[in-house]
């Protein structure tokens, strides 16, 4: 099948390029010329594990180029992706859609013959209907249907999320669609992922419900966390405990700073307000919004208590910087919010992040980046493991207490066990494990 893929970001550019490897021929569009550039010179502008190998494969195929020209594309594809962002409208809350009903207007302009529309990027419930009405408008004549297809991948397993998905949602409103929709996705069909067709408003919904029940369970975890603490037992086993139990499962309940990244802050947020315009108010992803918001600054307050109650003066050296390991992404990580609430209480700001460094710059002012673990521990009061990158796991901590002002961990991911660390002569700080620290 001929695809074009409208937006190339961590989602088109990875949806682009596995489907090119079920053997379509995938055109990836972009406005951004930086992005397309640095793709046809074979450079990969994010970081995503095994994506590069991915593309330069499906490129040397034939399978896979990329363009700024969205008409060529479309005018020639059987299905038509819009995988542009959705991010937060400023002021409200809700999802700002201006870049995907741009593309449906450009795409209206470039279709010919029958042609499948289909929408992956996280859109609220009502959009394709809008969709659909953009396009009609534009060009009466376009012979187009518009589906729903909400992308469940999570940056860093991005691609095998893609190829080994739990389900694939399609959303249709007109039978036209099942079957190219069933043919995009036919080797993962063949590998027993189940396609789970519904009508569009619900498979809109199931997006946003998904990840709406995910934020709850880890602010659910938070809590417990909390309550761990303040009497002395161990949410690391709580989590074991209750997640034995096959009705809530152990996945999503590791308690942390709070969740962050380009997806759970922004679709709770735009559910939120898509319930309350419907006058059917979900109380309880309102509540999870506002503990996580909470969340991020009470964790630099935990820093502050670990190095004696205030950090005036003080150096703070912070592991980890992007919202989880293996991927670049720095949109609402945590490290922002901590590291913000310790620059407002004084604290000097030493960091380091793998691969996230070159985003944080244009988010973060007054940070010394360097160079790894022991380079930004030099000279600091305290080390905050803020995002598990597997090169924290194994710390080298006598070299640590060598180079540090203070002999001072806190473990906001739980990646130690406390004696891993205090039988160094550290003071060890960690999330929910009450009493045990
Ligand atoms: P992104 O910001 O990485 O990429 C979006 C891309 O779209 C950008 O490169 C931008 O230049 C491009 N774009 C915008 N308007 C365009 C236009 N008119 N024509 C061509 N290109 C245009 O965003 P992302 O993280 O890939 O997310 C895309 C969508 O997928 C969002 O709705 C998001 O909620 C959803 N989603 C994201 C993830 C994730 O893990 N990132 C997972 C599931 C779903």
């Amino acid at each position: 099948m001929k695809i074009a893929m409208i937006g190339s970001g961590y989602v088109g550019l990875v949806s682009g390029a596995c489907l090119a490897d079920f053997g379509h021929e995938v055109t990836c569009v972009d406005k951004a010329v930086d992005k397309i550039e640095a793709l046809k010179r074979g450079e990969i502008p994010i970081f995503e594990p095994g994506l590069d190998q991915l593309v330069a494969t499906n490129v040397k195929a034939g399978r896979l180029s990329f363009t700024t020209d969205l008409a060529g594309p479309v005018g020639e594809a059987d299905v038509v992706f819009i995988a542009v962002g959705t991010p937060s409208r400023r002021g409200d809350g809700h999802a700002d859609l201006s870049y995907v009903y741009g593309c449906a207007r450009e795409i209206a302009a470039a279709v010919k013959g029958f042609t499948v529309v289909v929408t992956k990027s996280t859109v609220p419930v009502g959009t394709g209907d809008e969709v659909e009405r953009i396009i009609r408008d534009t060009n009466p004549a376009a012979d187009v249907v518009v589906v729903s297809n909400p992308e469940f991948l999570r940056e860093g397993a991005a691609i095998g999320d893609f190829k080994r998905p739990d389900r694939i949602v399609i959303g249709i409103e007109d039978e036209r669609a099942r079957e190219p929709m069933t043919e995009v996705y036919r080797p993962l069909y063949l590998n027993q992922a189940p396609l789970l067709f519904t009508a569009r408003r619900t498979s809109e919904l199931i997006k946003y419900a998904g990840n709406a029940f995910l934020a709850m369970k880890i602010t659910f975890i938070n809590e417990m966390a909390d309550l761990c603490e303040r009497v002395g037992a161990d949410v690391q086993d709580v989590a074991r405990g209750i997640g034995l139990d096959g009705r809530i499962g152990s996945k999503f309940l590791h308690a942390g700073p709070g969740y962050g990244g380009s997806c759970f802050p922004k679709d709770t947020l735009a559910l939120v307000k898509t319930a309350q315009d419907h006058d059917s108010p979900v109380r309880l992803i309102e509540t999870t919004v506002a503990i996580n918001d909470q969340r991020k600054r009470a964790m630099a307050r935990k820093v502050v208590t670990a190095v004696g109650g205030d950090v005036r003066g003080k150096t703070i050296a912070i592991l980890g910087l992007t919202f989880k390991p293996n991927t670049d992404d720095m949109r609402e990580a945590p490290s922002l919010s901590i590291i913000q609430a310790l620059q407002d209480a004084g604290a000097t700001i030493r960091g380091y992040d793998p691969e996230g460094m070159e985003a944080a710059k244009g988010l973060l002012d007054n940070v010394t980046y360097t160079k790894d673990a022991y380079d930004c521990a030099t000279g600091a009061d305290a080390l905050v493991i803020v995002t598990e990158w597997d090169a924290f796991r194994a710390l080298d901590f006598p070299r640590l207490k060598t180079v540090m002002t203070a002999p001072v961990v806190v473990d906001l991911r739980n990646v130690y066990k406390a004696a891993d660390v205090t039988r160094h002569g550290f003071a060890y700080a960690s999330v929910g494990r009450g009493g045990l620290d």
